[in-house]
């Protein structure tokens, strides 16, 4: 075991805090990682303040993480010391069912393991990226191609898995016209990815007030959902439209904005159940999806991708003792885009 430095909330809803923690030592398919940075992601948040239900505490957040391998086991054949790896939403599945044979360990039928705020199949709590090293299975880890900076591939660990994976599934590429709902830190990378598959790409957000980096990070258009004229003029418009919004959202609006047999994937994850007229989805044999992360091949081939097309996070980076008041920010929607945290401030 090692005891490594992490920042922790004791308890629900209470300020995240300097701490320590147990890391496992290094078994036979694992790797050490020195964590050098680790993105804030919403659903930290959601965990910390136990919105998606009772959580394990204390809780160290954290599954956007970036670094590079210090440490291997003996029968490890993926990786070497000096790698640069990432490590996104999970850290272990059961490998054997339907869903982890065909590479969609996030939907494993036994229940991944999540990255933090999970136990694993060893009887522990899982700690997540607000710490200085991790130890994981190297089946879990990806490998960050030496083209993307460690500090904006992060959050593509999570961010940018949770918009690829829905973009390629439902078709996003030449000719196809894509509305990407909120612009925030995933929504500014659905952005990016939609642009660089050749997509026609729409921004669809409260205000126009980030059309300019909209525009900028490769939307076509960009149009405030706040005036009501939006739903008129671009009513029957879109093949696909990606929401992440968290928040509640009339869905039978945006539904009305798809072409016939258009699909809105969602990504966000409100607290509380919605409504929806079936009307909206059978009038235009729409689909209504939804997609959770990615796979772990599908997040090496997103990062392969990304790397390609010079595609990093929009981030500012922090240093650990700014975490809480990075939270009041990222829930007042005040973060262009991601809040990395440079983990070597712990
Ligand atoms: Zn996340
Ligand atoms: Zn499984």
């Amino acid at each position: 075991m090692t005891t490594v430095a992490a920042y922790a909330a004791p308890a629900a809803k209470a300020p995240l805090e300097r701490t320590t923690i147990e890391r496992r030592a290094v078994r036979e398919h694992d790797v050490l990682i020195d964590i050098k940075f680790a993105g804030i992601c919403h659903s930290d948040i959601h965990q910390v303040r136990e919105g998606w239900g009772e959580a394990i505490f204390p809780m160290v957040p954290g599954h956007e993480i970036a670094g590079v391998v210090s440490e291997v086991g003996p029968g490890v054949t993926r990786f070497k010391v000096g790698d640069r790896v990432g490590v996104g939403c999970m850290v272990d599945s059961c490998r054997e069912c339907e869903n982890c044979l065909a590479g969609k360990e996030q939907y494993c039928l036994q229940g991944q393991t999540p990255t933090y705020n999970g136990i694993g199949r060893d009887g522990e709590p899982t700690y997540g990226g607000y710490s200085e090293k991790v130890v994981v299975d190297e089946n879990f880890v990806v490998r960050i191609p030496d083209g993307l900076a460690l500090d904006v591939a992060a959050p593509l660990l999570c961010a940018g898995i949770t918009l690829y994976s829905p973009l390629k599934r439902f078709g996003a590429g030449p000719g196809r016209k894509v509305a990407v709902l909120g612009m925030g830190g995933l929504g500014h990378m659905g952005v990016k990815i939609a642009h660089a598959m050749g997509a026609e790409v729409t921004v669809l957000s409260q205000s126009l007030r980030k059309k300019d980096d909209g525009l900028r990070l490769g939307a076509d258009h960009y149009h405030a959902t706040g005036d009501p004229k939006t739903f008129e003029e671009l009513r029957g418009s879109f093949d696909l439209i990606v929401s992440t919004v968290s928040a509640p959202l009339d869905f039978g609006a945006y539904l009305s904005l798809l072409k016939t047999e258009g699909t809105l994937a969602n990504v966000g994850a409100p607290e509380e159940p919605v409504s929806l007229n079936l009307f909206s989805l059978i009038g235009g044999g729409r689909s209504l999806a939804g997609s959770m992360i990615g796979g772990i091949a599908e997040t090496q081939e997103m990062l392969d991708f990304c790397a390609e097309h010079g595609i990093g996070a929009e981030i500012e980076l922090i240093a650990a003792s700014e975490i809480n008041e990075a939270y009041e920010r990222v829930e007042n929607s005040d973060v262009r885009y991601r809040f990395v945290i440079d983990t070597a401030t712990i």
